[in-house]
């Protein structure tokens, strides 16, 4: 199958750490299909040779597992080229629709790895010069707008150049092999599904924990914050993948349909679950691995009176029949005591207890996102201490590590997304409605932050966040996976 993928941003950020590595991955593994020419597209002026050469030293910046050999980088070059387009200017279009028609392939990505200043104005001029054939596909990188009303105007923008079949939004999470595992979990197995339920899981919680701060992109950040940031994308589609119920198959739009439902049964947000079922934080100096590191409000491009958070944590609910009542707890942070990501499904405790159990020690389900990809069930049994006719029971659990089992040489996320928009797959990308799903449950949380003049409660960086997370939790009688 031929293909021209056509990097914009092709200089960036975004495409040297994560995007070329990743077609390097699919190039070394034999899966990027032959006969594909990968096109980087910025304002600088590059010839194929330097564009080439600054991709090669890139690379070293790369982990060593993931860096070509010189022999390697030699062949993969050869995909390489570059082209010269202002995206702002008409003509710059012409030009590059001229050198993909000489070629006509079978396939023509777009992928805009700019920012999202640029996504209007690029898809209008695309559809200018003719280069929105039926053959092409866009890929949209977040954040898709800042609010409801921006993401809006982006997808109308996109869908008046582009039929929603050709447009690939994407959340990188649902490229990553353990949410991949999530829906494998729950479809392909018959296991947990009569369990997943509300007359037997008492709670779920969502944790996508980060040890770093805001890095080299303090300025992005601060005019982004958490919520937007991780929570009305990453963790909502996993609240999504829990929570769905099956799709009738495996298509794109079977598996979307599903995901809307559920964003459109979360809870709407009343003032008294405002005020006392989110909480917002900000890292304030602390340690973390062990070093000082400083607070937000003295990282780099952020300004020194920020009211920007940087960890959020929410209590909702989903009203349907499967879920009504169950407490959903989504958390996401930086400079949190862990880079960890998990769900934790807890069921139920027994409903007549003949045994002592420990306190705390809930029967659940973890499901292991990053570092690690893996399942972990709790459970209890009778351990060593079994003399006593009342003895306690104790807590034993079952480790499914995936990483181990299937190899350090799985598919990444960017690797296994690129490769589903050149070969049209649509299942694991994000349609128009399930954002603008998103943006509107996430809205009125924004509106009250921004009438709330007393900004978000500080944490010491390293550790879980604001106490008042705890303190929301515990509200319902639980605890956070690490504190039980
Ligand atoms: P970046 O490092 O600033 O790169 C921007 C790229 O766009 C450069 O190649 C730049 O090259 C090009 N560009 C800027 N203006 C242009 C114009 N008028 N015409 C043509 N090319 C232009 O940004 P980034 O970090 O790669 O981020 C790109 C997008 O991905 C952003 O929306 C970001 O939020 C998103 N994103 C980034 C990451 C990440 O890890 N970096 C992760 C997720 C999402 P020239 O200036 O030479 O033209």
């Amino acid at each position: 199958m031929s293909f021209d993928l056509v990097l914009f941003g092709g200089t960036g950020d975004l495409a040297w750490r994560k995007l070329m590595p990743a077609l390097f991955q699919a190039f070394r593994h034999g899966t990027l299909p032959e006969g594909g020419r990968i096109i980087g597209v910025a304002r600088d002026a590059l010839t194929d040779q330097q564009y080439r050469a600054l991709i090669r030293s890139r690379f070293d910046e790369v982990e060593l597992a993931k860096r070509p050999s010189a022999e390697e980088f030699d062949r993969f070059a050869a995909l390489l080229h570059f082209i010269r387009v202002d995206l702002s200017k008409p003509a710059d279009y012409r030009h590059l629709a001229e050198v993909l028609r000489e070629r006509n392939a079978e396939t023509v990505v777009m992928y805009l790895a700019t920012a999202p200043s640029l996504f209007t104005v690029a898809c209008e001029q695309l559809a200018a010069a003719g280069l929105n054939t039926p053959a092409t596909r866009i890929v949209l990188e977040k954040p898709l707008g800042h609010d409801l009303a921006s993401n809006r105007s982006i997808n109308e923008t996109v869908r008046r150049a582009f039929s929603e079949r050709q447009i690939f939004r994407i959340d990188h999470y649902l490229g990553k092999p353990s949410v991949q595992n999530l829906f494998a979990l729950r479809f392909g197995n018959s296991l947990f599904e009569p369990l997943w339920r509300r007359e037997t899981i008492a709670n779920i919680q969502i944790t996508i924990a980060e040890d770093l701060g805001v890095e080299k992109r303090g300025a992005f950040y601060d005019s982004t914050g958490a919520l937007r940031d991780m929570v009305q994308n990453h963790a909502l589609q996993l609240l999504c993948a829990v929570a769905m119920e099956p799709p009738i198959n495996a298509h794109a739009d079977a598996i979307r349909d599903e995901k809307l439902k559920v964003l459109r049964s979360l809870k709407p947000w009343s003032a008294l679950a405002l005020s006392q079922e989110v909480v917002r934080g900000q890292y304030a100096e602390g340690v973390v691995n062990g070093e000082p590191v400083p607070g937000y409000r003295q990282e780099a491009g952020v300004d020194p009176d920020s009211p920007t958070e940087t960890f959020v944590a929410l209590r909702t609910e989903i009203a349907n029949w499967r879920w009504a009542g169950v407490p959903f707890y989504l958390r996401t942070g930086k400079r949190l005591a862990a880079r960890d990501a998990h769900i934790v499904i807890n069921f139920r405790p027994a409903p007549h207890a003949i045994f002592k159990s420990p306190l705390g020690a809930a029967n659940s389900l973890v499901i292991n996102l990053q570092p690690r990809d893996g399942l972990e069930l709790h459970l209890l049994a009778q351990g060593a201490d079994n003399r006593r006719q009342q003895a306690a029971l104790s807590p034993v659990q079952l480790d499914l590590d995936f990483d181990k089992r299937f190899g350090s040489e799985r598919v990444g996320a960017y690797e296994r997304l690129l490769l589903d928009v050149i070969h049209g797959r649509l299942n694991l990308f994000v349609r128009s409605d399930e954002q603008e799903e998103a943006w509107r449950w996430v809205e009125p949380v924004l509106d009250h932050w921004a009438a709330d003049t007393e900004g978000p409660r500080p944490y010491a960086a390293g550790t879980w966040g604001p106490s008042a997370s705890s303190a929301m939790i515990a509200r319902d009688g639980y605890c956070w996976s690490e504190a039980c």
